[in-house]
């Protein structure tokens, strides 16, 4: 089995001491690729690292809007500066979150300036999107021509949230929430997105799927959404895996003649 993990934070300080020891737990449970984002200088750091380190790991970078403050023009540049990488390919998390106490306005300004920068570099996005799923799918839908494509990271809206993100072209991407007890219409929306659009992450260290919930998530948990997903869909894991390891490769890849370019 071959999964792709499509948004995990294992560049966080939570796994510092035991990299090598995540990464073969992940290899062992079939978890051999994944997308790591970055989200500020030490992170960023980290990811840089590990992408020269381990070839099946990618990188994504940007500005999480709980720290819409503090984007700048030297954090844009640091974000151009690494999309130099071959192998970084996204740019996000990036969206908006009205749970956290940042100004709206602020962070609708550090959104689209990232979308711009992201337009304009030929990459893809990783959207966060929490509690602001109206001002979010407006802002997408102005740039959606000008995108490449992106993926909703944790998808945790309903069926018909999903068919409006699916029509702007966004992958839907499935974490460990979609096996929450409290999350039904989250499993609603799992069962209306097509194959070919479905993604499944860790978001590790956080929301670590069912039964595991007590333990700190990490990469090879992913193999846990899957087996939930393909029970859910009726269809072998295995199948599942592919799918949407193929449409992780397919989005990692539309980002990839711009980069190499520059
Ligand atoms: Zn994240």
């Amino acid at each position: 089995m071959q999964i792709f993990d499509s948004h995990t934070h294992i560049n966080a300080d939570q796994f510092v001491n035991d990299l090598s020891a995540v990464v073969d737990r992940a290899r062992a449970l079939g978890v051999t690729h994944m997308l790591v984002l970055g989200d500020n200088k030490r992170t960023n750091a980290r990811l840089m690292a590990m992408l020269d380190r381990f070839p099946h790991i990618y990188g994504a970078a940007g500005c999480h809007p709980e720290d819409a403050l503090q984007y700048d023009s030297k954090w844009e540049n640091a974000l151009r500066k690494m999309a130099r990488h071959p192998r970084f390919r996204v740019i996000g998390e990036i969206g908006l979150d009205y749970h956290c106490t940042v100004d709206h306005q602020l962070q609708w300004r550090v959104f689209e300036a990232q979308l711009a920068l992201a337009e304009e570099l030929g990459l893809p996005v990783s959207i966060h999107n929490r509690d602001a799923f109206a001002d979010t799918y407006a802002i997408l839908r102005e740039h959606q021509a000008a995108l490449v494509g992106g993926i909703m990271h944790s998808f945790n809206g309903d069926a018909q949230w999903a068919e409006k993100f699916l029509a702007l072209g966004f992958y839907l991407s499935y974490s460990g929430v979609v096996t929450f007890h409290g999350a039904p219409e989250v499993r609603e929306a799992a069962q209306a997105t097509p194959l070919t659009r479905m993604l499944v992450e860790t978001d590790a260290p956080y929301l670590t799927p069912m039964p595991y919930r007590e333990r700190m998530n990490e990469p090879g948990m992913t193999r846990y959404t899957v087996e939930y997903l393909a029970q859910l869909r009726e269809m072998p894991a295995m199948a599942l895996a592919q799918q949407t390891f193929n449409n992780a490769m397919r989005m990692i890849e539309s980002g990839k003649q711009q980069t190499n370019e520059n």
